[in-house]
This record gives C-alpha cells, structure tokens and sequence, in this order.
C-alpha cells in the first residue's frame, strides 16, 4: 500500500541528496522511499536521474523518477534489477545534481520566454540541452530580439521565490497570477506560484518545476529557432550559449 513521499525538492530546489527510509518495492522494480530529493517527470521537467547508495556502500543506479499511482507519489526507477533494497531499509538518496541544476536553469529560462512572449502557451518541454516553448500566436517575431530580451532580463539578476498560497485565496484574487496562460493546478489545497522579480514585478505563475533563484543563474542562452507550426503556433527552441554557437 502506497504512501505519499514526502517531496524535499519542494521547499528546497538546491537539495541534491537525502537520507530515507525504503516504504516499498513494486515487482518491476519501481522504489517508494519516505522522502527524496527525486523530482518526478511533470509539467514537462523530466525526472530527475542518479543513485541510491545503500549502507554498504553500493549503488542502485536510477533512471528518471516518475510519479506512482496518485502525484504524491514518487517512483525511483532502478535500470537494473539485479539488486533491489528491502522495505525498511535506510539509504541514501542522490540525484545527477550537474544534470538537475541544468534543467533548472532551462525551466527558469522557460519562465523568462513567457514574459518576453506573453502568448497563449499550448505546450513545453524542458531539456537538458534545448527546450521548447509553444505559444498560440499568428505573429512573425524576430528570434534575436526575444534573444536580446531574454538576455537582458537575465542579467538584470531578478530573485526568484515561490509563493504558497490556498485554493480560496487564488479564487479570491484572480489578479495574483499574471500568466494568462496557464490554468492553475487545483484541488490540492493550496498552488505554488513561482515568482520572478522584487514582489514579482517581472512574472508570477503557478508551478511545480524546480527553478534556480536569481535569474543570473540561468546563464547565456538564445532562441536557436522559432518554427511555424500551423498558422496559429510557434515553437520556439532555446539552447545554453550565445547565438551562433549551434552546430
Ligand atoms: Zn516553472
């Protein structure tokens, strides 16, 4: 019987290890802990990868961690099965932190394209190397100007935070979430917003990703290219480096 795992990512994006508790082990190998650092494939950010080192020093090597029958419960997939935990047993949990803090970065730069671009966005996926952004717009926009404005908002250093707040006080303040664009998640009581700027001066919109905390963080990146995609859709790709670096 499944317990929610206690989600450590979501009040601390910079935690890369933790010390838990195994609650159980599926037969294909699928591992529940109590808590971890492991963020779960959703919202378009993969799940995060790494290891769970046992007290004997070995090592489960995992693939990308997913969410298990409900979303409050995380999945930590080993890719071999030879040697399983037991339940009960304490390890510790490590993520591929080079990898995370990466997606981190391209998450939080997805953030910043939805405010260079404030269109309608009709789908995302964050990578390691590129990302993309679709938005719902007819218009023809020049990629190294929303690369220059991207770059700009980067360097402006802006802190990032999340906000907590209910359900109620979402309902009560429609005005709180700036982004049009996306339909807060609700029935889970309470909604993160991420927040960008000094009292969000710069963006505020509901999700559960993992973001870094200042925007220099992001660090250079560019629209590599904006594709048309129906006459109402551009998908816009964003990479790490400056414009022209892409093979
Ligand atoms: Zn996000």
């Amino acid at each position: 019987m499944s317990i929610a795992t206690t989600a450590l990512f979501r009040d601390d994006f910079y935690l890369s290890t933790n010390e838990a508790v195994v609650t159980a082990v599926h037969a294909d190998g699928g591992i529940e802990l109590d808590q971890t650092c492991f963020y779960a494939t959703s919202g378009g950010q993969p799940g995060d990868t790494g290891f769970l080192e046992r007290s004997d020093g070995s090592r489960i090597a995992l693939g990308p961690a997913v969410t298990g029958a409900t979303k409050d419960i995380i999945i930590h997939r080993p890719l071999s099965d030879e040697t399983l935990p037991i339940v009960g047993e304490t390890l510790v949990a490590h993520i591929d932190w080079a990898r995370r803090y990466k997606l981190m970065r391209m998450h939080t730069a997805c953030h910043l394209l939805s405010v260079v671009c404030p269109y309608p966005i009709t789908g995302a996926a964050v990578g390691e190397d590129e990302s993309r952004v679709d938005f719902d717009m007819a218009q023809t926009i020049d990629k190294d100007e929303v690369t220059e404005k991207l770059m700009r908002l980067v360097g402006e250093n802006h802190p990032i935070f999340v906000q907590w707040i209910t359900d109620a006080e979402l309902a009560a303040n429609p005005g709180i979430v700036k982004s049009k664009n996306v339909r807060p998640p609700s029935g889970l009581g309470r909604v993160s917003l991420v927040c960008i700027g000094e009292n969000s001066s710069v963006d505020s919109q509901p999700c559960g990703g993992t973001h870094v905390s200042e925007t220099q963080e992001v660090g250079a990146i560019y629209i590599a290219k904006i594709d048309k995609k129906g006459k109402e859709n551009r998908r816009f790709r964003i990479r790490f480096g400056a414009p022209g670096s892409d093979a």
